[in-house]
């Protein structure tokens, strides 16, 4: 027994209000076909809606079976139209993306039941859709499309039938026919139609109310309706949409504009990439960098600290390192730092030949000329190394070890001193040994004293990265880029200095005795440990202040700087940028899936009109949110990973390093992730709210 009770309906649109029920009050019986006949406005869909739980009473009460579902909360409201109602709209309002089998399916995957093919076809047969069963429901007619909303309303047995306007759209032939089915469906459940055609009432109908400005202007029984015992659902189930339906579902609405849908996966990949990319450059390491570009080749090379002086805002490279703090490094660390003078006369004089850098010859350009320092040793250091001697080491101050690389100078220009001539062709190390050479003093370059050579140490250094100097070719090479190379290679402290004792250092450079030693640099082997240089570089930064500043070099330096400046201003901009993109990419995901909701609120409404919850229509749109969301990440996340390596090779080609600049950390990895998800989330959540608060026939009205 269907009982309304002077319900009123005032809807409040525009600050206009419009009275579309004025106290009705009407009863149904548990069985029979009911006509709702009345004008155009008349408030007949109006009524039908209220009955059926997709819209509010203002005021009033409808009576389900002792159940009063004016009073039902939102849930039951779902439950009761899940259950006890088949509501069938004039415009059919099936899910275009579904097929005929899934839009009937769908009301009972909707109670939590599995549909079965028996079912299913038992129905199709009932509304003589047979053969139509995996069509499109945008491919049939419109007779078609109301008997499939039909048989979705009755697939679920319900108690109540409520059909508005059903055969509104259609020709006389297939009206009837749609009629006769619901008259035989209103033998043992409640049917209503409404409609504004008398002919058709008179000839289905057991009883017609009229209906006139929102008022029951009469009722007139036609039949006399046998008693008929049904009894209604139990709401107490609590079933939502299962996951496959709403996977099913989400997965089809991406599957609608698959243009629209790849352009913003495209552009949201795009974002996100600069994302990435901003942020990798925002966490661009020095130290890291540095440390890794100074062991890159492999540890043979010498790693030198030197000192900076800052003077009237001028930065100059000066000899203050002092031999306390080479001992505290030393200790502190376990490296083996040993104080160097460098800086001596531009070119030694001992070659036979006279000669200048012929750039234009790699021959000479690899060459060393001059010693470029001096430095103090102990065997132990020496045994340390593990480097070769050929001979002994200095101990007398007039005796000099020089390095292979100085001695292979000999070898190719030969050696001379006064009348003691060997040409090149005849330079032996052992030839070499014993003979002299002159090093200008200290600061004094004219001053020339004489050194005895005692030894011949190679100190192994690595030249694989200057080996392009020996296929130079000048037409080829930046002239600049190679005398850049040249520089650094020679520069490179171990392997162009020079050897001496103690003593023989004071013969050099004269320094009072009783005062600390000051050398303009010092130098080591590279510790074989990237946490000892990494120690070594954070204490000279801790120890150096306004006016002093250490630095740790060695033969790639030099570059490392001018990357250090250009990576330290893209850590700006990706800073800003990063920022700017964030919201970009927001934006236009935020867009993106405000479109393609407002697209399918009337989807939600049908779907709300079957009984689901608004946390159904959530988990409909969170699944398609979810698998751009996926698809957004996996694609950002390798388009990111390719641009960092391109970035790093280009960097790597451009200042001759084999280093990676920037890596790709997890933390970029987890916050492409995390913003990609995110703005999906929220584009998602926000509307769906919206959507979900309004009443399903407010949703499919709009
Ligand atoms: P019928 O179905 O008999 O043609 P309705 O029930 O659709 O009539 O409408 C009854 C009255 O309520 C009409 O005046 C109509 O303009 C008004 N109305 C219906 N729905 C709304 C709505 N969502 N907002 C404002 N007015 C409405
Ligand atoms: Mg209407």
């Amino acid at each position: 027994m269907l009982k309304v009770r002077n319900v009123f309906k005032t809807y409040q649109t525009n600050k206009i209000s419009v009275q579309a029920l004025k106290d009705v009050s009407l009863d149904f019986d548990n069985t029979g076909l009911y006509f709702i006949l009345g004008k155009s406005g008349s408030g007949k869909s109006t009524l039908l809606n209220l009955i059926g739980g997709l819209d509010n009473v203002t005021t009033g009460d409808i009576v389900v079976d002792n159940n009063t579902i004016t009073q039902y909360n939102l849930e039951n409201i779902n439950q009761y139209r899940n259950y006890n109602v088949g509501f069938i709209f004039q415009e059919f309002n099936l899910i275009s993306n579904l097929n005929v089998k899934e839009n009937i399916a769908i009301s009972l995957r909707m109670q939590g039941k599995k549909p079965l093919d028996e079912e299913i076809n038992h129905i199709l047969e009932m509304v003589e859709l047979k053969d139509c069963i995996y069509r499109k429901v945008n491919e049939l007619s419109g007779g078609q499309k109301q008997r499939v909303a039909i048989a979705r309303a009755i697939i679920k047995n319900p108690k109540i039938i409520l059909a508005d306007e059903p055969t509104g759209a259609l020709d006389s032939e297939t009206s009837n026919r749609i009629f006769s089915l619901l008259k035989e469906l209103s033998k043992n459940r409640l049917v209503i139609i409404v409609s504004h055609d008398e002919e058709y009432a008179r000839e289905y109908a057991d009883e017609i109310i009229y209906i006139r400005d929102g008022c029951v202007e009469k009722t007139e029984k036609i039949n006399q309706i046998e008693a008929n015992n049904v009894s209604y659902q139990e709401i107490e189930k609590k079933n939502s949409l299962p996951f496959l339906t709403s996977f099913k579902i989400g997965l089809s609405n991406l599957r609608i504009n698959v243009i629209r849908l790849c352009i913003l996966i495209f552009l949201s990949v795009i974002s996100f990439c600069c994302l990435g990319v901003s942020a990798t450059a925002f966490q661009y390491d020095k130290a890291k960098f540095v440390v890794d570009s100074i062991v890159a080749d492999d540890y043979l090379d010498p790693l030198s600290i030197i000192a900076y002086e800052k003077r009237n805002n001028s930065i100059s490279q000066q000899s203050i390192v002092k031999e306390f703090l080479i001992n505290d490094i030393n200790t502190k660390f376990d490296v083996n730092y040993v104080g160097e003078y460098q800086n001596f006369g531009k070119s030694n004089r001992n070659f036979l030949d006279d000669i200048s850098i012929d750039y234009s010859k790699s021959y000479d350009a690899l060459s060393l000329f001059a010693i470029s320092g001096l430095t103090i040793f102990s065997e132990n250091d020496i045994n340390h190394w593990n480097f070769n001697v050929h001979g002994s080491y200095p101990i007398k101050a007039n005796e000099i070890m020089i390095t292979r690389y100085f001695y292979e100078t000999f070898e190719k220009y030969g050696y001379k001193y006064k009348d003691k001539i060997i040409k090149a062709d005849e330079v032996t190390e052992d030839a070499i040994l014993g003979k002299i050479i002159e090093v200008p003093k200290y600061s004094h370059s004219d001053l020339l004293i004489e050194y005895t050579i005692t030894g011949i140490v190679d100190t192994k250094i690595n030249s694989s990265k200057f080996l392009e100097l020996n296929d130079y070719d000048a037409s080829k090479t930046e002239l600049s880029k190679m005398k850049e190379l040249i520089n650094c290679y020679q520069k490179s402290s171990l392997h162009s200095v020079a050897f001496v004792s103690k003593s023989g250092l004071d013969s050099i450079y004269s320094y009072d005795k009783n005062e600390e030693m000051i050398f303009d640099s010092a130098v080591c082997l590279m510790p074989k440990d990237k946490k000892k240089i990494l120690n070594v570089m954070n204490y000279l930064n801790e120890i150096g202040d306004e006016n002093i500043q250490y630095n740790i070099i060695n033969t790639t330096n030099e570059w490392i700087d001018d990357i250090n400046t250009l990576l330290n201003s893209l850590k700006f901009i990706g800073e800003i940028s990063g920022i700017i993109l964030f919201f970009f990419s927001g934006l236009l995901l935020f867009n993106f899936i405000n479109l393609s909701i407002s697209h399918k609120k009337k989807e939600m409404g049908i779907l709300r009109s079957l009984g689901a919850s608004g946390l159904d229509v959530f988990k409909i749109f969170s699944i398609e949110g979810f698998l751009i969301s996926v698809i957004n990440s996996i694609l950002s996340i390798i388009a990111t990973g390719i641009l960092i390596y391109l970035i790093n090779n280009k960097i790597q080609e451009e200042f001759i390093i084999n280093v990676n600049a920037y890596s790709y950390t997890f933390i970029t990895i987890i916050l492409i992730i995390v913003v990609s998800f995110l703005s999906c989330f929220l584009s998602i959540f926000v509307p769906v709210l919206k959507v979900s608060r309004k009443t399903p026939i407010e949703a499919i009205i709009e």
